[in-house]
């Protein structure tokens, strides 16, 4: 999956390549989905979601332009797959999910099963982000809204990054990378991409 999906495909930065090889993606799908759970695409999890395929997520980590020790807010825990691929990549992680099926099960995979106990989930609508733990250094959303809510926006540090699917269509959206600098944001689009909806006050 490294060398084939991530690395040929100009995935340069060693420590997303490191982290993508480390972390198990198939303990994140189920038991049936094993033998596929390394193939070039998405994969199904529970609730109608998905978990990206793996160069997306290879993708989304190394436009964060992270350094160790940051902290990054993750919007759609999902299966936790991406949010322990970024520890991994030695970032302080902290990560929301709206279900609760899946709030719950993640946890108990990421802290028990695979002992991140250090990734902190939280169960509330993440387009508000996490008043209470802002500014965050690197903003990563996993799945697509209309707009750029601006709560991330406000909750992102001076110098932030934030990676975003944006589209005033479902399942179709441009991949739009927020810089930060004092309180004005640029942005930059990093081309066509489909997340499952990003569901909340700021969002669908
Ligand atoms: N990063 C995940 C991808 C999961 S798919 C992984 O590696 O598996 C996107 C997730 O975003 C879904 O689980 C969905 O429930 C969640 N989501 C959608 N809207 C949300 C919101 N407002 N707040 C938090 N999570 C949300």
């Amino acid at each position: 999956m490294v060398k084939e999906q991530l690395a040929a495909r100009g995935i340069t930065d060693q420590a997303v390549l490191r982290a993508m090889e480390t972390v198990p993606r198939h303990l994140f799908v189920n038991e049936a989905l094993h033998p596929t759970a390394y193939e070039d695409r998405p994969l199904p999890i529970a609730c109608g979601q998905t978990i990206s395929q793996p160069y997306t997520v290879a993708l989304m980590c190394q436009l964060l332009m992270a350094e160790r020790g940051m902290k990054v807010l993750e919007i759609g825990t999902g299966s936790g797959y991406q949010a322990a691929v970024l520890r991994e990549m030695g970032l302080n992680v902290f990560s929301v999910e709206r279900i609760q099926e899946l709030y719950t099960k993640t946890k108990d995979l990421l802290t028990k099963k695979l002992g991140y106990y250090d990734i902190q989930l939280f169960l509330s609508d993440g387009t508000l982000g996490l008043e209470l733990f802002a500014p965050f250094d690197r903003i990563i959303v996993a799945a697509g809204g209309p707009t750029i809510p601006d709560a991330l926006k406000n909750q992102l540090a001076k110098n932030g990054i934030m990676l975003i699917p944006v589209g005033c269509e479902r399942m179709s959206q441009n991949l739009i990378r927020v810089f930060k600098s004092g309180n004005v944001c640029k942005e930059e689009n990093h081309g066509t991409t489909t997340f499952v909806d990003l569901v909340g006050k700021q969002g669908w």
